[in-house]
């Protein structure tokens, strides 16, 4: 279930790839039926994310666009074949992780999301993260960029690796150019693929300083 207050305490630290499964299934529903949420006139307006539950990365983009409306999935227009192409190009199967979206429906004309939009979905989004539990989050694009480094520049920050303290956890933030500007400009697709040929090293990394991190306080412990 999409847990709160005691429940989420209770459940803390207990879920399986099936709880993770079936707490996103249920969460999608919740969405399906908030008729706060703008954007949507019918419960199959709304694309869920969609991977493996179990990911320790999610992929998070911009907002959904025709074909994703269509087949109710993110990134698989366009966009989303040059995403397959940027994670088949670092050995990563696009079903090996978690790919989703700021806002979980198609704005109107593609246009980007309104400021209004991205917070009404933002709690879908901080709750899809809770039940993933991923180690690395990787941004695409500036909108999903601006939630955990709202002050950075995507010219100057993509592909570094940035830690932030993420309710209460260490988090690995890895902003990246949005796909579909790489398919608009040869220089960004230049880029995107430089930053995506890091990914597994900066991951291996930081996994590796965590490890470390956890035997000194092992270590400080037992001194
Ligand atoms: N497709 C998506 O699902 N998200 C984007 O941000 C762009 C294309």
């Amino acid at each position: 279930m999409v847990s709160r207050g005691k429940d989420k305490i209770s459940q803390w630290g207990k879920r399986n790839t099936m709880n993770k499964a079936l707490e996103l299934q249920k969460l999608k529903e919740v969405m399906e039926n908030d008729k706060k949420l703008p954007l949507i006139s019918k419960p199959t307006d709304i694309i869920p994310g969609d991977g493996n539950p179990d990911s320790e990365i999610v992929f998070i983009g911009e907002a959904g666009g025709y074909h994703e409306s269509i087949q109710r999935k993110p990134f698989v227009g366009n966009a989303g074949m040059l995403l397959n192409q940027l994670l088949r190009s670092i050995n990563l199967p696009r079903e090996n992780v978690y790919i989703t979206n700021m806002v979980k429906t198609r704005p109107p004309e593609n246009r980007d999301p309104l400021p209004k939009e991205l917070d009404a979905f933002s709690r879908y989004l901080d709750q899809e993260l809770e039940i993933i539990n991923p180690k690395a989050v990787v941004t695409l694009g500036r909108f999903s960029m601006g939630k955990f480094l709202p002050s950075a520049r995507i010219t100057t920050v993509h592909g570094k690796p940035h830690e932030v303290n993420w309710k209460g956890k260490s988090l690995l933030v890895v902003p990246m150019f949005h796909p579909a500007a790489a398919l608009r400009n040869g220089e960004v697709l230049y880029k995107i693929k430089e930053d995506f040929l890091k990914l597994p090293e900066i991951l291996s990394e930081y996994k590796r300083k965590k490890e470390e991190k956890k035997v000194e306080i092992v270590q400080e412990k037992l001194i």
